[in-house]
C-alpha cells in the first residue's frame, strides 16, 4: 500500500446542529443544540441532547462528510439531514470545520502497520 511520504491523511471536523427554521418538531429537537465530530469521536457539550432516532439517521453521513469530496458531489453541497419521523420538522445541519491530521499507523487495525493509537498520543 502506498501511504505517501508521511502516511498522513486529513479529515474535516464537523458540527452537527439541530435546525427547525420554523418547522414544528415531533421529537425533542432543540434548535441550536449541536455536537462536534472529531475523528471517530462525537463531542457533546454539557446539556446537549439529540434524539437517538435522529442520530441513527445522521450517523451514516458523518464519515463521508469528514472526507474530501468532489465539489460536484451532492455530499459536498447537501448539508441537512431530516429526522426520520415523517411528521417531524427536525433537521440536522452538518457543517465542515477545520481539517484534522491523522496517520495511517495511528488509526489502522492492521498489526503490521500499527503504531501508537492517535488517542493515546493525544493524552501526552
Ligand atoms: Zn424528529
Amino acid at each position: 500500500m502506498d501511504q505517501g511520504k508521511t502516511g498522513e491523511f486529513w479529515l474535516y471536523d464537523l458540527k452537527v446542529e439541530t435546525v427547525l427554521d420554523g418547522r414544528t418538531p415531533v421529537c425533542r429537537h432543540i434548535e441550536g443544540d449541536s455536537f462536534r465530530v472529531e475523528g471517530e469521536t462525537l463531542v457533546f457539550e454539557p446539556g446537549t441532547h439529540i434524539s437517538m432516532y435522529a442520530l441513527a439517521a445522521v450517523l451514516p453521513l458523518l464519515p463521508v462528510r469528514q472526507r474530501m469530496t468532489d465539489p460536484n458531489d451532492w455530499v459536498s453541497t447537501d448539508a441537512e439531514v431530516a429526522c426520520p419521523d415523517p411528521h417531524c420538522g427536525g433537521r440536522f445541519r452538518i457543517t465542515r470545520l477545520g481539517k484534522r491530521r491523522f496517520t495511517h499507523a495511528a488509526t489502522t487495525g492492521l498489526l503490521e502497520a500499527r503504531g501508537e493509537a492517535y488517542w493515546q498520543a493525544d493524552k501526552s
